[in-house]
């Protein structure tokens, strides 16, 4: 019997490299090798205990090469670079008929190897079902790829924001995705002030394409951004980091008209004081943005096939499989953006 190796978490800071049979795609189904697969929040949570989900095969930003296609796939092949949309949607419930699937109650269920939770890229191969696939280019870097999930997150939320030509945007934290709110922010023609208290964060925001970077542990963000915008404030602030008061801030950055997305979640959710008149008089829109729908991957994965986003400058390491541990410790230090595993 043919077998394949998957990274499992058994315990805090425990991995284990499991030995799993091979099964061959049924109706629907594809084969994918894994070329790459970037550790997220959601991974690191589970390596340092604070969600407990053992046993729990990770890995959810993944690319690969379609390696067998089972009967009635039409529009992928063997060889076909690819990415997939692995925290799915259930497709039944009342938010997922009205085509709002990142809202789906019973999201994020998938089990890729059978008898283990998760999503499971930090694996060889992964059995799947066609229409989690996304074709990606054929030259495209697979470790590029890999970071379409991510990307698609920040496309939905730069949706949100409704960016217009020329407006000026403020994004609040430069760690990945904010890096990729510029990148794309830039792309619908803003001019970005990327706020940020690290200094390192800073240059990466400027590699992203920030016009102007704003160093928050120096200065008063809200002063200085109020300065560059003669007194009134940004058309769309997007708050990236999962600090409450950071939200605070990026209302009161925000000038009349003005949308602020919550990007972020919050980590400790305090409550946050609100000017109740600021909102009214102003007619700004505060919302939020959680996952990203079934077409802004698409977006995501065009992006990156075309080279418009080239997330070079988030890529930290890539780490060989057989590292798997050290891959894991490289991603838990927050200096680091993404650490790639490389099958
Ligand atoms: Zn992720
Ligand atoms: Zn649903």
């Amino acid at each position: 019997m043919e077998t394949y190796k998957a990274g499992v978490l058994t315990g805090e800071q425990t991995l284990e490299i499991r030995e799993l049979p091979l099964r061959r795609p049924g109706p629907g189904q594809a084969l994918v090798k894994v070329h790459s697969c970037a550790i997220c929040t959601l991974e690191q949570r589970v390596y340092l205990g604070a969600m407990k989900y053992y046993p729990f095969a990770g890995g959810h930003e993944v690319s690969g090469v379609v390696a067998e296609v089972g009967e009635g796939v039409k529009t992928l092949k063997p060889g076909d670079n690819v990415t997939a949309r692995l925290l799915t949607s259930c497709g039944e419930c009342y938010y997922c008929r009205s085509g709002l699937e990142n809202q789906c109650v019973i999201s994020f269920k998938a089990s890729t190897h059978e008898g283990l939770n998760g999503p499971g890229g930090l694996a060889e191969y992964m059995l799947m079902d066609s229409t989690a696939l996304y074709k990606m280019a054929g030259g495209i870097d697979l470790g590029h790829a890999a970071l379409a999930e991510p990307l698609a997150c920040c496309v939905h939320s730069i949706g949100r924001g409704n960016i217009g030509l020329g407006e000026d945007v403020a994004v609040i934290g430069a760690g990945i995705m904010g890096a990729l709110h510029i990148r794309l922010a830039k792309l619908r023609g803003a001019r970005v002030i990327a706020c940020e208290v690290d200094a390192a964060r800073l240059e990466t925001a400027r590699k992203m394409g920030a016009d102007v970077l704003v160093d928050s542990s120096r200065v008063d963000a809200v002063a200085e951004v109020k300065a560059l915008t003669e007194g009134r404030g940004v058309s769309v602030a997007f708050c990236t980091a999962a600090l409450p008061q950071l939200a605070a801030q990026a209302i009161a950055m925000t000038d009349k008209l003005g949308r602020v997305v919550l990007y972020s979640s919050f980590h400790p959710k305090n409550p946050i004081e609100l000017d109740v008149n600021q909102v009214h008089y102003s007619e700004m829109i505060i919302t939020g943005s959680v996952n990203p729908l079934v077409r802004d991957f698409q977006i995501s994965t065009r992006l990156l096939s075309s080279g418009l986003i080239d997330p070079t400058p988030l890529i930290s390491e890539r780490k060989p499989f057989a590292q798997l541990t050290e891959a894991f410790e490289r991603a838990i230090d927050p200096h680091t953006y993404r650490v790639l595993v490389t099958m």
